[in-house]
């Protein structure tokens, strides 16, 4: 899990280039699984939501940024068209 995190800001910040071409392939929307947040501080696992949600980092919002984000969630409502 927390290789993913470290990866995922690798890409952000440097391969962002990355994230434009696999948005454009994103499809589905987030039916609020919780899972990508479960490493998080501000998440409530109780109530299942983010304690920082109007204010959370753009990086959030973008998720997921490649398929390697979802690729061990099942749950995600998301998935990237081949
Ligand atoms: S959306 Fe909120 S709980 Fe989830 S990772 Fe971002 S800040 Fe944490
Ligand atoms: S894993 Fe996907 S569906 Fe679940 S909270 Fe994150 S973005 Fe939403």
């Amino acid at each position: 899990m927390l290789d993913g995190w470290i990866r995922r800001r690798i890409v952000w910040y440097l391969k962002n280039s990355q994230v434009l071409a696999w948005r454009v392939k994103r499809r589905g929307e987030c039916v609020r699984c919780g899972k990508c947040c479960e490493l998080c501080l501000a998440h409530d696992a109780k109530n299942k939501r983010c304690r920082i949600y109007v204010i959370r980092p753009s990086i959030c919002k973008a998720f997921p940024l490649t398929p390697e984000d979802i690729e061990n969630i099942q749950t995600c409502g998301f998935y990237f068209k081949k």
